[in-house]
């Protein structure tokens, strides 16, 4: 680490990482924020949108978020075997610039087209920037979970940037006027990413050592890649397929499903794996299944809530008209508010030796899950009654949500790279994004089916979601006496 200049005590290229992902965040949450209201406004009135149902549009935004994380998994893969982690993260990063400016040409094909260069760019950017972070550190453990909860933190600051800036632009200008804003965020994040890569030195410079045929024939089958997705999208772009938003991310959550179970089978069978490290990939198991439980009520905030915040809650603040987006703006400031609460509770607990498991802290993360869509439940039922509810119910459940994060999302990262079998520890992000990318879709899918009739529509799904914590919860809370990791840890 440089002695003369250093980030928060740390190696001065987390500022450039920092920054970098700061920007990409703020586009990426600052876009989310709005899509699913662009895609259900109407043709009329002086901010037109894209007339879809609500069904439709939440169907579409959750598999744009199942595709985003699952797209880490290739993105690894590419900056393991072709670009290195560095140059991958700024192919990656022009790759979002580009499709947030495609985004902000107003036609329903370029909405489209930006959209898969997001999903793209993101996935050569996020879990790779998230690994660099890591090969900062030598073998430091304590400063490296330091190092991510700085990292996290600018996840936060970004995505409360985006939230007030695309927000307020897109409701109040024009949608596509918040899509380019969101553009110009990222460019931002290009420029610095350029102007300070050298404080990263050789951390994830260079990709695998690997004989150079070989790279060139990895290198062809990239572009063969490349070649099938941009006929494919050309053909769906004229309008050669007819594609139903719901059953393509139906199929897309099966998929998502099977890939990620015979990825497990394969590592727990094939992969000739000692008996520590397969006890230790069961415990991974179940904390994927927990976290892919999670995001799927998580990242119902931009579709079925913001949808609840529209239709159903009075966003008048000391006459001052919020814009409904920026009621996402909750979870990020709660958690930079609660992030420091919750790490000094782990570490007085810890102390103490009473620091919970990691599948107890997911079931705590479940839990809160769970009194938040009860929260919903009597949410719906004051709408139902007054007609509009205020925004104290959005806060308190968004308030829910973060401090289930925290228990959860931060913890998991750290676990998914520690308790990872060693020969299979690059692909382990890979693996927990891959659980988002599950929430993501089953977000989309539940909360589409929330908001299909409107209010009536929305007790039955967070009812449902409300078993359906309670069940993972208190199975992960007993797991957790069962299975813990082996004593030996498997990774570094
Ligand atoms: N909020 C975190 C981020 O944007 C985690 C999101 C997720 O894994 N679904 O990075």
């Amino acid at each position: 680490m440089s002695q003369q200049s250093s980030f928060f005590g740390h190696p001065i290229g987390l500022r450039t990482l920092f920054l970098t992902e700061m920007w990409e965040r703020m586009s990426y949450y600052g876009m989310r924020g709005i899509m699913v209201l662009f895609m259900t406004a109407g043709l009329t009135g002086s901010n037109p949108g894209l007339t879809f149902s609500a069904v439709e549009a939440n169907a579409i935004y959750g598999a744009y978020i199942g595709l985003v994380y699952f797209m880490v998994v290739p993105g690894g893969w590419l900056a393991d075997n072709i670009f290195g982690y560095q140059k991958a993260v700024l192919l990656g990063a022009i790759i979002i610039a580009i499709g947030h400016y495609t985004l902000a040409i107003p036609f329903e094909q370029t909405f489209f087209l930006g959209l898969l260069f997001v999903i793209l760019g993101t996935g050569l950017l996020k879990g790779n920037i998230s690994a660099i972070v890591g090969k900062m550190y030598d073998n430091n453990d304590s400063m490296r979970d330091a190092g991510y909860t700085i990292f996290y933190m600018s996840i936060n600051i970004g995505s409360v940037l985006g939230f007030l800036i695309c927000g307020w632009l897109g409701e109040n200008i024009g949608w596509h006027w918040g899509f380019g804003a969101a553009g110009i965020g990222m460019t931002f994040g290009v420029y610095q990413f350029v102007k300070y890569r050298h404080l990263l030195g050789s951390a994830g410079a260079e990709p695998n050592e690997m004989d150079p045929d070989r790279r060139k024939r990895l290198l062809s089958y990239f572009y063969v890649a490349v070649g099938i997705i941009a006929i494919a999208v050309l053909l769906a772009l004229l309008g050669v397929f007819d594609i139903d938003p719901v059953i393509f991310a139906s199929s897309y959550a099966y998929f998502l499903v099977i890939v990620a179970g015979l990825y497990f089978l394969y590592l727990f069978l094939l992969a000739g794996l000692d008996p520590s490290e397969k006890k230790n990939l069961l415990l991974l198991f179940f904390l994927f299944i927990g976290a892919a439980a999670f995001w799927s009520g998580f990242d119902q905030s931009g579709g079925s809530l913001t949808i609840f915040a529209r239709d159903f809650t009075d966003l008048n603040l000391f006459g001052f008209e919020l814009p409904i987006s920026w009621m996402n703006l909750a979870n990020p400031i709660f958690v930079v508010i609660f992030a420091p609460v919750f790490a000094g509770i782990w570490t007085n607990l810890a102390i103490r030796n009473l620091d919970p498991s990691l599948p107890m802290k997911f079931a705590i993360g479940l839990l809160f899950m769970c009194l938040s869509f009860i929260l919903m439940v009597y949410a719906v039922n004051a709408a139902m009654q007054y007609g509009q509810v205020g925004i104290q119910w959005l806060l308190i459940t968004y308030l829910l949500h973060t401090w289930g994060e925290l228990a959860l999302s931060p913890i998991g990262l750290s676990a998914f790279s520690r308790y990872a079998p060693k020969k299979y520890a690059g692909q382990m992000f890979g693996l927990w994004f891959t659980a988002s990318a599950i929430g993501g879709v089953l977000a989309g899918l539940l909360g589409g089916e929330a908001t299909g009739e409107g209010l009536e529509s929305m007790t039955p799904i967070f009812s449902f979601m409300i078993k359906y914590y309670l069940v993972i919860g208190v199975i992960l809370a007993l797991l957790s006496f069962v299975i813990k990791p082996a004593e030996k840890e498997s990774a570094n």
